[in-house]
């Protein structure tokens, strides 16, 4: 755990008794603070209670007597509406913060020669496997490193910092509105796309909370930006008018792609600013262009961060990967089965989408506005869609004349795409790349995907031996 300084004696009230708010409380705590608990369920405040923490209604609390206010990343601080903790901070003068703000403090309380380094990465879709992918890298470089934050364990949860050591840090858009002060070494923004604008009032609100990720760092810092995307390329601009040199990664083929602190993301090829250019093709966990994205990500984090370029390509190159994100399950003689629950917008699906000539594509579940429209251009590809959940009929109708067939449940869809793959014969791909939330079936992604995993091993799918 990471004891939180600066607020000894005083009392901090801590709403949203999640994981990471009960965190920030014993890490307050430990740091000589006062927390003072409160959540609207009856489960948070219990465990609370158990542990020992002050719970207090603070619904009636005085507020006056509050330094601050630490806020769960789930209650939203501007819209649809301020959540009413927000508001009665803001009546009582005290700051509105979150567990990544509480980290940057504890960090910048420690003399500067005892201080860790920071990576943090943001983005709408590719942050946890670049952040996996740093923290695998730095490892195989000799570091100490510790990965948490939005991915695995909440930041505070961490061990604590020593010198020497590198925190890398996945932070989402919520966390990011969040912090005022947090100053990372390294900041990564993978890309933009249109996500949770119902929590931010807009695009621009979205666009806003993800450039706070470069906002406090020093000068001479490392910023990393996808410019894929106009947002993107409109902060990497920003960046660079305010004196710092952001290296830009573009994944496009085009030939504007040259120029000083360009980073080049092609499948399977990362070229880097001195022309120099690295093999993928044998990363078995990266395929597709996103994944070079990523990729690029990685190698020059690793880069700023005094990692040889002979090792951060090894570190690449020997990736394992992550559950859930174009994970190969196995596969039955010549269909292999591809896990992609992760994907739930369209974004996400068209990285797996495009990185196969032909698939049997299983999607559906929640819908995200706009639905599946986006893919389109992609719908050549589908060698036929089995839709499953909430989304299934809106989907067949956007899927139009492109084969289909309405599944329902995900082992009725990983039947009838297994049948069909295996008669087409030849390599064939079934891959789950849903494009929808997961909430109207599962608990979450994680679930959607053992369903997709248990159905293929079912099947008779055997996992496949890394070569
Ligand atoms: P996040 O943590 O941002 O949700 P993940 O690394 O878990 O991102 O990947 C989520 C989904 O997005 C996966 O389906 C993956 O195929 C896709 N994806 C991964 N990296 C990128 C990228 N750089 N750009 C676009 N999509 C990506």
């Amino acid at each position: 755990m990471i004891p939180v300084p600066g607020y000894e004696g005083r009392r901090v009230a801590v709403f949203g008794l999640g994981r990471s708010g009960i965190t920030a409380a014993r890490a307050l705590q430990a740091g000589g603070a006062i927390p003072i608990l409160w959540d609207d369920g009856v489960s948070g405040r219990m465990q609370a209670q158990a542990e020992g923490f002050a719970v207090e209604d603070l619904t009636v609390a005085d507020w006056s007597g509050f330094d601050t206010l630490v806020l769960s990343p789930g209650a939203p601080l501007t819209h649809p509406k301020p959540h009413w903790t927000v508001e009665r901070a803001r009546d009582a003068g005290a700051p509105v913060i979150g567990d990544i703000e509480l980290f940057a403090r504890a960090v910048a309380a420690l003399p500067q020669d005892a201080r860790p380094r920071v990576v943090a990465v943001t983005g709408t879709n590719g942050k946890s496997t670049t952040t996996a992918l740093i923290g695998w890298v730095l490892k195989q470089a000799g570091l100490t490193v510790h990965v948490g934050g939005n991915i695995g364990i909440g930041v505070l949860a961490l061990p604590a910092p020593a010198a020497g050591a590198v925190y890398v840090i996945e932070v989402s858009s919520y966390q990011l509105d969040l912090t005022t002060t947090f100053a990372p070494d390294v900041a990564i923004l993978t890309n933009i796309s249109p996500d949770h604008l119902d929590r931010h009032g807009g695009m621009d609100g979205y666009v806003a909370a993800k450039k706070r990720i470069f906002q406090a760092q020093r000068p001479d810092a490392t910023a990393l930006v996808g410019v894929d995307e106009r947002w993107g390329r409109e902060i990497a601009a920003d960046l660079r008018g305010a004196g710092r040199s952001a290296v830009q990664v573009r994944t496009a083929s085009s030939s504007t792609l040259a120029g000083e602190g360009v980073v080049r993301a092609a499948p399977g090829r990362i070229e880097i600013d001195e022309g120099a250019a690295i093999d993928l093709t044998a990363a078995r966990s990266l395929p597709g262009r996103h994944n070079a994205q990523n990729a690029a990500f990685a190698y020059a984090t690793a880069r700023a961060l005094g990692v040889s370029h002979d090792v951060a390509v090894q570190g690449l190159l020997s990736f394992p990967g992550l559950a859930h994100r174009m994970e190969a399950i196995g596969r039955i003689g010549p269909v292999r089965f591809i896990n992609d629950s992760k994907a739930t917008n369209a974004d996400a699906a068209r990285q797996a989408l495009s990185s196969y000539p032909s698939v049997f594509w299983i999607a559906g579940g929640r819908a995200k506005d706009g639905g599946i429209d986006d893919l389109a251009d992609l719908f050549p590809r589908i060698a036929k869609a089995y839709l499953i959940g909430e989304a299934a009929e809106a989907f067949a109708v956007a899927l139009g004349e492109t084969p289909h067939v309405v599944s329902t449940t995900m082992e009725a869809a990983v039947a009838a795409a297994a049948r069909d793959a295996a008669s087409a014969g030849g390599d064939q791909i079934v891959l789950l790349s849903p494009a929808c939330a997961s909430f109207d079936q599962y608990p979450d992604f994680e679930a959607r995907g053992e369903a997709f995993r248990a159905a293929a091993l079912n099947l008779g799918a055997a996992p496949e031996t890394a070569s």
